[in-house]
């Protein structure tokens, strides 16, 4: 459904990333793995247009051209980003901030629906609909910003370092909630420090490396790869004798 290709980024005279590609299916999770400062982010929001990419991108949302289109146009065309950070309104309460996701056109109808799906899916949000965000647990901030993203009605849902500063447990939550709004057909990219667990849920993942793409597979083939196993997983295959 999401297809890339030929994703270059420079900021100033520092190269980031140079020709990433690659797809993301209905109702798949894609995990990017990278050491700090690959390039990970930057093919995020060079993805969702959010920095500008050197000429000869492509990107494609179910076939329609999303190369040129300016972020608030790649969102009303399908494509949603998490911030790392979370990029929610911090001082508006949550249920302002869901209000705040489905202002695109596309995310209008069946707005109280999708509202009701993401509160089953986030039942602490409901009990809290009325708390200034700023004042909630990292891990809740992230449900709200997760919220908001799916209330403009995504495909293709980009999710930063979603993990990043949750307790184990909460990242479990997360993490199952994740799979349950891949279950409704939407295609899920995330970029994960957490590899085991981000591993653990996907289906597919990219190794990203000094701004390249250098390695892809099944995830049970990276969970299996020594090389990957001892970069991000701390500890190799024993071999059988
Ligand atoms: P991390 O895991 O640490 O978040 P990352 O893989 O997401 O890293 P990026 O944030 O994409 O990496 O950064 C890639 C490279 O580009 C890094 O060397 C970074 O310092 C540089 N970079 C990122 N944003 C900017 C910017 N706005 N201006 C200058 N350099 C930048």
């Amino acid at each position: 459904m999401l297809e890339v290709s030929d994703v270059s980024v420079t900021y100033g005279q520092h190269r980031a990333l140079t020709d990433a590609a690659l797809t993301v299916g209905r109702g798949e999770i894609v995990v990017i793995l990278g050491a700090n400062g690959a390039g990970k982010t930057s093919l995020l929001k060079a993805i969702a247009g959010i920095v500008g990419c050197l000429p000869g991108k492509s990107a494609k949302l179910s076939g329609r051209d999303i190369s040129e289109l300016p972020a608030h146009e790649i969102v009303e065309a399908g494509l949603v980003l998490v911030p790392e950070g979370r990029g929610i309104f911090a001082d508006l309460t949550v249920k302002e901030n869901l209000l705040l996701g489905a202002n695109p056109k596309r995310a209008r109808d069946g707005e109280a629906a999708r509202r009701g799906r993401v509160l089953a899916l986030f039942p602490r949000l409901g009990e809290r609909l009325g708390q200034t965000v700023r004042t909630m647990s990292g891990g809740e901030q992230q449900m709200v910003a997760i919220g908001r993203a799916l209330m403009s009605n995504p495909d293709i849902l980009l999710l930063d370092e979603p993990s990043l500063g949750l307790s184990p447990l909460l990242v479990r939550e997360l993490f199952a909630a994740l799979r349950k709004v891949r279950e409704g057909g939407v295609g899920l990219l995330l970029v994960e420090q957490n590899a085991r667990e981000g591993l653990a849920i996907a289906d597919r993942g990219y190794l990203i490396e000094n701004g390249g793409i250098v390695g892809s597979g099944t995830a049970t083939a990276l969970m299996s790869d020594n090389a990957v196993r001892r970069a991000y997983l701390g500890g190799i295959v024993a071999k059988a004798i």
